[in-house]
């Protein structure tokens, strides 16, 4: 159609349409939408006529009714080639750009915009320049479809096909996604090179942005694919697990577990860190081995007790009751307990020493009285022996990366009782061993230390754990070789063994009631005779405590129900003439060491783990060359004793009317039965004395006296410990003297009062003192001497 208008003369002056966001060029159709009243008019006056209009864009869009300033100075003339009305008075119209135009004048205004113009020459020279640009230009417009633009395949053709470069550039610039000012710029490019120069720019411009797009839009493709690819390969995987049957099962057991931890009620960090573990379980295979570990700990995190406690309000009265109910005697441990009841009720078991330690030999109520304690406190009782641990692991467990590993034996304890305030008793404390393993009592003293066990770490758990509630007792047969760290901590309380008379009522009024109850029997099926118990005690057990003696009686009460049950007898009677009968041939001798008063032979007092206990001390000459034999598995302080006894019985030959060269002529043997039992400490050195200036002078030793006391080379009498235990043992066996060191008198304070009543102290500061009251005088012409040496 431009053709049409090849040569044709444009008029002077022509209606006019302001566009709003649109520049029309030459050559080009466009739809039209006209609804501006003045518009319409310009519309109805171009059609009346020669169909031309002017068709100017506005500088500025939103404007309504823009003033002649307010349009471009250039603009295209179009031919309207259709026209259709509208029914709410707008129109539409398809026009076609003829020429490029300059506005000289506005001529009217009203009721339309009449301009009057001038025609803009084309200017188009078409060289190689011109060529390769166009060329190029195309290209880019192809690569700009290739890229995303929404350009038809017929629009590039007809690109291609366009040979003057001031109308390619027109075409183009129609095409792109401009903005108005840049389409009015190449719209006023009158040269066309130029134009397509600018077009070319701009061309570029538009490539790059779409580059930039594409490469995001494949970057975005590139993850949507991943987390595609991911979530497809999940819900394959799942579809298989279902298909194996795993999933739904592992699902309930994840949603249980979830359950279950917050019924726990654990702290919070350690409740994430469940949650944590439960997470990462949940993404495991079934079947897996690490499946299975994971499902552990968390079993054991779950059965933690985190919030369970049983408390009752503590009143002292009725714990006193309590203690005074299940126990007899053992007047100062209770004290003691009840005081630390109120001290540790007072400062909330904060207080340096809040731990208990009882100590004394086995069998002497220390476990029982830890019970009647979590009784009166309403808590519950756990109890762990420590004896031969020696890897710090028993207490703090193993990492979770061993195979196998485990929570240490206190949190496996804890689990087990369900409570976080136990009373917790830890056994045999003394004997907790070091090793490569590292050192237990270490882990032992975070435990026990209320500065920091409120959050022990254990090495499997991970998380820490608040024991700070838990009430610790320890417990120990002897106190010395209780690491000191450790022992710093707590307060001791003695447990020193029973008299015969204590065991008897505590045989009467609770082990036999007891062990009846137990073995299903009642009262009326077995009575035991009070003689028969003492020989009980006396002959079939030699002990500080009751724990064979219970024993005993069990077994009594095992054969009475065999027999009830089979029908032979409904009632027996325990005698002392048929104790035998259950018990068999007694085992102990009761009584004194000796049975007469012997030659060479001395009664000592010894105190082992088990209490305190009677020994003789045998000595014998032989002809020989002055050698000191020792036996009786003695360890080296027993054997230096022994020594210093014969040094000083040397030094004092002769006023001990002794042969003073008899080291000369015999061979000393000293025996210390039983063989088999390890012995040491020096106590036994004034009995060791004892014996050997029995056999140096054959003056018989009293058989009724026991001794216990440490030798110096200059005949000193040193203390020793374990008195109290001593004397109840001396007591027990039926000893009528005992010979102390002087300076143990204050120790005496200890022993129960009819047990002192019952024996006859003598106070030794000097060994020759011993020898005095312990042998028989001797009837020859020495002895004389000897007791005169004595006195002075
Ligand atoms: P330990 O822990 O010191 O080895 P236990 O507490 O196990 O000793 O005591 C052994 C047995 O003797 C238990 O049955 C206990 O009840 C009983 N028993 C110990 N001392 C007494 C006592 N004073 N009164 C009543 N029963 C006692």
């Amino acid at each position: 159609m431009a053709k049409i208008f090849g040569n044709f003369k444009i008029p002077k002056e022509l209606p006019l349409i302001p566009l709003r966001d649109l520049v029309v060029f030459p050559n080009l159709v466009v739809p039209l939408f006209v609804g501006r009243q003045r518009s319409m008019n310009a519309l109805e006056k171009a059609m009346q006529k020669d169909h031309l209009v002017l068709l100017v864009s506005q500088k500025k869009a939103e404007i309504q009714e823009p003033s002649p300033e307010e349009l471009y100075e250039i603009g295209c003339v179009a031919t309207i080639m259709q026209e259709l009305k509208l029914p709410d008075g707008t129109a539409k119209a398809l026009v076609e750009g003829i020429r490029r135009v300059r506005i000289l004048e506005i001529v009217q205004e009203e009721p339309y915009f009449k301009a009057r113009v001038e025609e803009l020459p084309e200017i188009d020279h078409k060289d190689l320049g011109a060529e390769a640009l166009m060329r190029n230009v195309v290209s880019q417009f192809e690569k700009a479809a290739q890229l995303g633009k929404p350009i038809p395949r017929e629009v590039i053709l007809a690109a291609l096909n366009i040979e003057s470069p001031g109308r390619l550039a027109d075409f183009i610039a129609f095409h792109l996604s401009l903005k108005t000012e840049e389409r009015q710029e190449i719209l006023e490019a009158v040269d066309s090179v130029k134009r397509l120069e600018k077009v070319n720019l701009l061309l570029s411009k538009e490539l790059e942005i779409l580059e930039i797009g594409s490469k995001i839009q494949s970057r975005v493709r590139e993850q949507v694919n991943k987390a595609q690819k991911e979530y497809f390969l999940k819900e394959q995987l799942k579809a298989i697990q279902k298909e194996l049957g795993g999933l739904d099962e592992q699902q309930a057991e994840i949603e249980e577990l979830k359950a279950k931890i917050k019924e726990a009620k654990m702290p919070p960090d350690v409740e994430e860190k469940a949650m944590k573990e439960v997470e990462r379980f949940s993404k495991m295979p079934p079947g897996s081995a690490e499946l299975s570990v994971v499902r552990t700990y968390l079993d054991w995190l779950i059965s933690l007790p985190w919030a369970i406690k049983t408390t009752k309000k503590l009143n002292l009265k009725e714990a006193a009751k309590i203690l005074d109910e299940d126990h007899y005697g053992l007047e100062k441990v209770k004290e003691r307990v009840i005081e630390f009841l109120a001290v540790h009720k007072l400062t909330k078991g904060k207080a340096k020493g809040s731990i208990l330690c009882f100590v004394g030999p086995p069998g002497t109520g220390k476990t029982s009285i830890g019970k009647s304690i979590a009784r009166a406190l309403g808590r519950k009782f756990a109890r762990i022996s420590l004896g031969g641990v020696r890897d710090e692991a028993e207490i703090r467990g193993h990492r979770r990366t061993y195979v196998g590993a485990l929570p240490g034996r206190i949190i496996q304890t804890l689990a087990h009782v369900k409570s976080k305030n136990p009373v917790f008793m830890l056994d045999e404390v003394d004997k907790i061993g070091v090793d490569f393993r590292g050192d237990p009592s270490s882990a032992l003293l975070e435990v026990l230390d209320p500065e920091q066990n409120y959050s022990f770490s254990d090495h499997y758990l991970e998380v820490p754990f608040d024991l700070s509630e838990v009430m610790f007792i320890t417990t120990a047969n002897i106190l010395d070789t209780i690491p000191p760290a450790l022992r710093d901590r707590m307060e001791v309380i003695h447990f020193p063994g029973y008299t015969e008379e204590e065991k008897l009522k505590i045989a009467q009024n609770f082990l036999i009631p007891k062990q009846v109850k137990g073995h299903g029997l009642t009262k009326n099926n077995l009575e035991i005779k009070e003689d028969s118990l003492r020989k009980l005690i006396r002959e079939y057990t030699r002990e500080a405590g009751v724990r064979n003696l219970e024993r005993e009686i069990s077994s009594i009460c095992r054969q009475v129900a065999r027999k009830v049950v089979e029908g032979r007898k409904k009632k027996i009677k325990v005698k002392s003439n048929n104790l035998a009968d259950f018990l068999g041939p007694t085992r102990f001798r009761y009584g004194m060491a000796e049975e007469k008063d012997e030659i060479g032979t001395a009664t000592g007092l010894v105190w082992t783990e088990v209490g305190g206990d009677i020994i003789s001390v045998e000595a014998t000459l032989m002809k020989g060359k002055g050698n000191l034999i020792l036996t009786g598995y003695l360890g080296d302080v027993m054997k230096e004793s022994a020594q210093a006894a014969v040094s000083y019985i040397r030094s004092r030959a002769s006023e001990l009317g002794i042969d003073e060269d008899f080291y000369k002529k015999y061979d000393i043997h000293i025996h210390v039965p039983a063989g088999a039992i390890p012995k040491d400490g020096p106590s036994a050195g004034i009995t060791m004395a004892t014996s050997l200036v029995s056999a140096l002078t054959k003056r018989k030793v009293k058989k009724d006296i026991a001794m216990t006391g440490e030798i110096t080379l200059r005949g000193h009498v040193l203390p020793v410990g374990g008195i109290k235990e001593k004397i109840l043992a001396a007591h027990r066996a039926g000893i009528k003297q005992v010979i102390i060191p002087e300076e143990n008198e204050k120790d005496l304070i200890l022993v129960p009062k009819h047990v002192q009543k019952e024996l006859k102290f003598i106070k030794a500061k000097n060994v020759d003192e011993v020898f005095k009251a312990a042998l028989e005088p001797n009837r020859g012409k020495k002895a004389t001497h000897i007791r005169e040496v004595v006195k002075a």
